[in-house]
């Protein structure tokens, strides 16, 4: 037999690669094309007015980057709109900041005032790239979450409608950042002052529901002080909670709803102040609670807008120019800021949970 004429054997067909769904895709495809081109190679970048970032490339490319309020939650209609926007007055690419604001790229400086124009007449304020009460960040609330004991977005909602002026004008000491969290364990961030459900009262428990919804080991070892545990309530299989030990989280309602700790009266909200995630001028820093069992009191949450608006007044009045909210309190110290604010120091703002020693020596309030 002639083996050198002979056909190969068909090597196996390779199972097509399969996509990789995890992850955050790869910003580079959606980059505008001179942000791409000079990544990591800027000569400078200056701000030639409230709401417009002129960043300058080595290669001589030049890019304004034009940033806009919006409501942060958006519906399709404005979504549309504001691509419609970034097609017709900028170049087609936007990219979000951190606190929900869009921002436009252009190349050329004569795009730059048709398309604020463009912005302000729809209702998108151009401005938020100085020193000013940032856009305020909430957590998703009521519209997609299980476990919100408030509606965050209502309370920004209700803020920004108050504070929108500090959000223009650029008169802060420093950038203020905002949030607002519908629960008091998950995903909350730093923030300059932020407004947090408190919870303070341990969860009621539907008996008759614990058995047919909820899988109980997991809901004992959810809790974070060991305050659960299986019981047999009138024959049938349910959970107990040891009220002297149980910290009010929340954590053990979203594996078992029947373990309901949301209450229209002792679910309050909370202010916490001096948080920071960034590292410039100083290192991150974490919030500490200055208020509490204030009452969540939609939809208008006047007690909450009261306090914060003291809060930010006196910073502003007080603070020195580039400090922080936490150098600030860092500056003058704990005592004076209450003494400042005319907030009123309670027990209630003090960690006193058994395991609470390392905290409470980590604390500006008192040491041990
Ligand atoms: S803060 Fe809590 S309730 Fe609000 S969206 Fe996040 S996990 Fe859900
Ligand atoms: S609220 Fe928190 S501490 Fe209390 S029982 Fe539930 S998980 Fe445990």
């Amino acid at each position: 037999m002639n083996t050198a004429t002979a056909t190969p054997p068909k090597a196996p067909a390779k199972a097509p690669r399969r996509a990789i769904e995890c992850g955050v895709p790869d910003n580079q495809q959606y980059l505008h094309p001179l942000l791409k081109k000079n990544y990591g190679d800027w000569r400078y970048h200056d701000r030639p007015r409230p709401g417009v970032l002129h960043h300058v490339a080595h290669s001589g490319d030049e890019v304004w980057s034009v940033r806009a309020g919006t409501q942060r939650q958006m519906d399709v209609g404005t979504v549309r709109k504001l691509c419609d926007i970034a097609d017709q007055y900028a170049e087609g690419h936007v990219r979000f900041t951190i606190r929900s604001n869009i921002e436009f790229m252009v190349s050329a400086a004569d795009k730059v005032a048709p398309l604020i124009q463009k912005l302000e007449a729809e209702g998108f304020p151009v401005v938020g790239t100085g020193n000013s009460v940032s856009m305020i960040s909430h957590t998703q609330g009521w519209l997609h979450c299980d476990i919100p004991g408030t509606d965050a977005s209502g309370v920004v909602k209700a803020l920004m409608d108050e504070l929108i002026t500090e959000f223009k004008q650029e008169e802060m000491p420093n950038r203020v950042h905002l949030s607002t969290s519908c629960c008091e364990i998950n995903c909350g961030g730093q923030a300059d002052i932020a407004i947090i459900v408190q919870h303070t009262k341990p969860p009621k428990i539907n008996h008759d529901l614990v058995a047919n919804v909820c899988e109980r080991p997991s809901v004992v070892a959810r809790c974070p002080v060991a305050a659960i545990r299986p019981a047999l309530v009138n024959g049938k299989p349910s959970l107990e909670v040891d009220e002297a030990k149980c910290i009010c989280c929340g954590a053990c309602y979203p594996p078992c709803p029947p373990m309901q700790i949301n209450d229209p009266e002792h679910s309050k909200l909370a202010i916490w102040v001096g948080g920071k995630n960034s590292n410039a001028r100083g290192k991150p820093t974490f919030m500490k609670m200055v208020v509490s069992g204030l009452p969540n009191n939609p939809p208008r949450w006047p007690e909450v807008s009261e306090v914060v608006r003291k809060i930010l007044y006196t910073y502003k009045e007080d603070a020195r120019s580039w400090e922080r909210m936490a150098d600030w309190i860092e500056r003058i110290g704990w005592p004076r800021f209450f003494e400042k604010t005319g907030l009123t120091f309670t027990k209630y703002l003090i960690d006193d949970w058994r395991g609470a020693r390392v905290n409470l020596n980590a604390s500006t309030h008192i040491r041990f």
